[in-house]
């Protein structure tokens, strides 16, 4: 069965670091000859820039193809396969009482990073 895990469409905002590619984060700290101690500070890099919009998802129940459980979408595992002869990697989800993989189809809602506007797809 497929469900989609819903935005909350209350809680979209503007993202306050939107765009950004970088931060910093504190590193070492360091002994200065002169006897005082600075702190080194590290930018750590990001290959995508932060999004517009920043949103929650409202959780959802979802029931296992395998086993028939309900239980909510969160508590589905997951777990990540491959790096075999092709080094492709993905992600699937597992029921979390008989650990059926790919137990159900999951879609998540997504909103249009331009405007803020949740994409419906019905
Ligand atoms: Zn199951």
């Amino acid at each position: 069965m497929k469900f989609v895990v819903r935005i909350d469409p209350d809680s979209i905002k503007k993202n306050p670091d939107a765009g950004r590619t970088s931060f910093f984060v504190a590193g070492m700290i360091h002994n200065n000859p002169d006897g005082s101690m600075s702190r080194e500070v590290q930018q750590m890099h990001q290959m995508t820039p932060d999004p517009n919009y920043t949103c929650e998802v409202l959780g959802c129940d979802v029931v296992c193809d395998e086993c028939g459980k309900i239980f909510p979408h969160e508590e589905l595992e997951e777990r990540r396969y491959g790096g075999g002869w092709d080094d492709e990697w993905y992600d699937v989800n597992v029921c979390p009482y008989c650990e059926e993989v790919e137990c159900c189809e999951l879609e998540y809602e997504q909103f249009n990073d331009v405007t803020g506007e949740v994409i419906s797809n019905e």
